[in-house]
């Protein structure tokens, strides 16, 4: 059963409110986690607990549960000069800016003579979330990835 401290291997689907689908493990290999340690969203970590090995879900998860709300005050127009060694700069384009906090991943999202909009909310920020899938498999974690707070080996970190 999942509980914390458990290594959890789910096959899933995740859609937008529009039935889009934004991500999938169909095709490839389980979304492998260790549940009770913020490797997953909360809302769908939260929904998983008590599920067993085999067992279906479907999870439906408000941003606040996810990837926070949209913040529009957080998008910014910054000088086409702060992209020195930039050849072209299009709409779309993900910089990663080093910030206090933190490096911190923007897209650009608006390009006009000189004026370069860019948006620094995570790309699914303000999204309701629709995930559907089963729980593949669900066991012990070693001590080892207890004390690092991730899984190792297929699926996990490789170091
Ligand atoms: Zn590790």
């Amino acid at each position: 059963m999942i509980e914390q401290n458990k290594v959890v291997s789910l096959n899933y689907t995740v859609k937008d409110d529009a039935g889009q689908v934004i991500d999938t493990s169909e095709g490839g290999d389980p979304l492998t986690y260790l549940h009770g340690h913020k490797n997953i969203i909360p809302g769908l970590e939260g929904a998983l607990s008590g599920k067993a090995a085999g067992e279906e879900f479907d999870v439906t998860v408000q941003p606040e549960e996810a990837y926070g709300e949209y913040r529009e005050e957080m998008v910014q127009v910054v000088p086409r000069s702060a992209f020195e060694g930039v050849e072209s700069v299009e709409p779309g384009m993900v910089f990663t800016a080093q910030t206090q906090g933190g490096p911190l991943q923007l897209t650009v999202t608006g390009v006009e003579g000189d004026d370069i909009t860019v948006d620094p909310n995570h790309p699914l920020a303000g999204k309701v979330l629709h995930f559907t899938g089963s729980v593949e498999s669900v066991r012990e974690a070693s001590a080892e990835e207890l004390e690092h707070g991730h899984v190792h080996g297929a699926g996990g970190h490789d170091h």
